[in-house]
């Protein structure tokens, strides 16, 4: 597998220093192939989803957004730079190690929207959902 030897050249170990905990999810992520590259046609846009252990994330690349709890919890507090998801993404897109899903341009609109919503645990464990400010450039 092309991917495995590129991996070589990755310093993982520097990774897991950077990153701690998040870098080595991140590592596990890749590895499991939960990063999804989807390709609208025929406008060509792209969307980049990590399918982490509690749902699908939508990541922006370009903006460093993830809409997963640990970004909203953690990043956005200043508690941490990245989260898992973040990572995969980025090492993912490097070395060519994601799965291409290609679906029309009528679909858009509906899996965005299930992407879009964030899940929140409450401080009483109800979940609610909130529309994160970040909508797709188009
Ligand atoms: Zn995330």
């Amino acid at each position: 597998m092309k991917a495995l030897e590129k991996v070589k050249d990755l310093d993982l170990i520097q990774l897991i220093r950077d990153f701690g905990e998040r870098g080595e999810k991140a590592w596990e992520l890749l590895r499991e192939n939960r990063v999804k590259r989807y390709t609208f046609k025929p406008s060509g846009r792209t969307v980049w989803i990590v399918v982490g252990r509690e749902g699908d994330h939508l990541i922006y690349p370009a903006v460093g957004y993830c809409g997963c709890d640990d970004f909203y919890f953690s990043v956005m507090e200043g508690k941490a730079l990245v989260c898992q998801h973040l990572i995969a993404q980025r090492l993912a897109e490097r070395l060519g190690w994601f799965d291409t899903v290609e679906e029309s341009d009528e679909l858009f609109d509906v899996l965005m929207n299930d992407w879009r919503f964030l899940k929140i645990e409450n401080a009483s464990g109800k979940s609610s959902e909130v529309r994160t400010a970040v909508e797709l450039k188009r």
